[in-house]
């Protein structure tokens, strides 16, 4: 399989080299500091493995806005809030490189403007699929439908579970986190709020 580099633009924003290795080497390294032998049947492919499932899990890196919308907004004359429920995602935490996951309820109120539905779940994903912090990716989705259609308002709500709190045996007893960001009228005006949120739950039942 190509490998696939990430962003030049954000290595050349962080001004850091790029080593010569590959992830598959350095893995097999990781194997062999762990105490493990790599040469063993079961660990001879897990290098290639591991690198292939973390070029995918952050592919999101070699995604931006405009690829991902690929031109799909729309004029329309609707100003009813446009909710999409329960979008399943799959993410890196950047302090531990554990998964973390969960689902992502996004809303808004159009103002001339609406996105494909599709490119919503789209648009999770390729947020999801970086390193990421759960307050992070939930500003950015909210940011990014603001940005590209300006609606009323925004909302999104994600709620998530933390493999690395959970498996690590600390903090256990936080099953889930949920974060949220709301923008435009879903922060000032409440009853908009209250919508999306009895949508939200509504599917819960
Ligand atoms: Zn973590």
């Amino acid at each position: 399989m190509p490998v696939t580099k990430p962003t030049e633009i954000m290595l050349h924003e962080a001004n850091v080299e790029v080593p010569k290795e590959t992830i598959a080497e350095l893995v097999r390294k990781m194997i062999v500091l762990l105490g493990e032998d790599p040469n063993r049947e079961g660990l001879r492919k897990t290098p290639e493995r591991f690198e292939k499932a973390l070029r995918f899990l952050t592919s999101g890196y070699n995604q931006n806005l405009e690829s991902v919308l690929n031109g799909a907004t729309f004029s329309v004359h609707y100003d009813e809030m446009v909710v999409v429920k329960d979008i399943e995602f799959f993410s890196l935490c950047e302090h531990h490189l554990l998964p973390f996951f969960g689902k992502a309820h996004v809303a808004y109120l159009p103002s001339k403007k609406v996105l494909g539905l599709s490119k919503i779940a789209r648009l999770v994903n390729m947020f999801a699929r970086r390193l990421q912090i759960q307050e992070r990716m939930t500003s950015q989705i909210a940011d990014a439908i603001s940005e590209k259609i300006s609606p009323e308002g925004v909302g999104v709500i994600i709620e998530a579970r933390h493999l690395c709190m959970q498996m690590r045996g600390v903090e256990k007893q936080h099953g889930q986190a949920v974060t949220s960001a709301m923008l435009g009228s879903f922060r000032h005006n409440k009853q908009t709020r209250d919508e999306f949120l009895s949508l939200v739950r509504a599917q819960k039942s």
